[in-house]
């Protein structure tokens, strides 16, 4: 079993000035985030749809966060859909009922709730993690095993761009550079939502 994350470690910085609206933060949590998605851990290479940000406790019970930036989440288009409004409570102070319930990303208490399996599904390993998995955000009923398969083979094949570069016929050298422009020209659609 290995961490959800792999080898990224999510923490948020400490200090922050306060900033209105919360979009303003966009960038300096994305590099908190290590530019994935903080619950299921997909890359930004590995989808079209644009990330967002997400309240941890929901707007509903805590309007007053709106702006605050520890209660910020780098989230994906989908885990922001599947998590929406939901909380295991009424009320903002009252995390778990029976366990059940939603961790931050950000602490270390996320790797003790969820894991992944040697294939890449994200496993619940107490009752908040698979309650994050079957309710918050339905990782059983999505395809994270391909997801995980996909982020392993794009960081593969950027690995062995880098070699084949050094080595190879002109026209091998050329498909390589077609193949990395194309990347950078997804990676500025990905940042402008289109
Ligand atoms: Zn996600």
């Amino acid at each position: 079993m290995n961490r959800v994350h792999g080898n990224i470690r999510i923490s948020r910085k400490s200090h922050m000035d306060q900033m209105k609206p919360y979009g303003k933060y966009r960038e300096s949590l994305r590099q908190d985030f290590g530019r994935i998605c903080g619950y299921c851990g997909k890359s930004e290479l590995v989808t079209k749809n644009s990330f967002e940000i997400d309240h941890f406790i929901p707007q509903r019970l805590a309007p007053e966060k709106e702006d605050d930036y520890s209660n910020l989440v780098y989230s994906c288009y989908e885990c922001n859909r599947k998590k929406s409004g939901k909380w295991p409570s009424e009320d903002k102070n009252v995390q778990f009922i029976d366990g059940k319930g939603f961790v931050d990303p950000a602490t270390e208490e996320y790797d003790k709730n969820l894991m992944r399996d040697e294939e890449g599904n994200i496993i619940g390993i107490t009752d908040a993690g698979k309650y994050m998995v079957e309710i918050g955000f339905e990782f059983d009923k999505r395809p994270m095993k391909e997801i995980y398969r996909a982020m392993l083979l794009i960081e593969k094949r950027h690995q062995l761009e880098e070699k084949i570069k050094m080595l190879s016929s002109k026209e091998a050298q050329q498909y390589i550079e077609f193949s990395i422009a194309v990347q950078r020209f997804q990676e500025i659609l990905f940042d402008n939502k289109e």
